[in-house]
């Protein structure tokens, strides 16, 4: 494993859906997390049986530092992110790995309160 995945000092590790997180609380409400996406990883076919519903509805805000990840919106929109790679992802989308390597993406976000926080859109548009 790559030092990217390598155990994380100070943070609670939980594993979901095939995913491992590490988790370090920052102030009020604010989580600084660690998410290891295995090889073959899909959300629809691996966390939608876990959390229900069409798609994730969480926003993704942080740094793809290892790996590939793909998303794709509703309408069909796709998105790939190549380490390093700043991502910006809103609620409403399926998402999948590309390739052999586990992704690794440090994210930022504040749970539930994530788009009102971050001031994010609540879902995909063309504007
Ligand atoms: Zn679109």
């Amino acid at each position: 494993m790559s030092i990217l995945e390598r155990p994380l000092r100070g943070a609670v590790r939980t594993g979901v859906g095939g995913l491992t997180v590490d988790d370090v609380a920052v102030g009020d409400g604010g989580h600084l997390k660690r998410i290891v996406y295995p090889p073959g990883w899909r959300w629809s076919t691996h966390m939608q049986p876990v959390t229900g519903g069409e798609r994730c509805m969480h926003a993704h805000v942080g740094m793809l530092v290892q790996g590939r990840i793909e998303i794709e919106y509703a309408d069909g929109c796709r998105e790939a992110f190549d380490a390093p790679a700043a991502v910006v992802v809103v609620p409403g989308h399926d998402g999948w790995v590309v390739g052999d390597e586990p992704a690794v993406l440090v994210q930022y976000d504040c749970g539930a309160d994530t788009v009102e926080r971050l001031r994010l859109p609540s879902s995909h548009r063309h504007d």
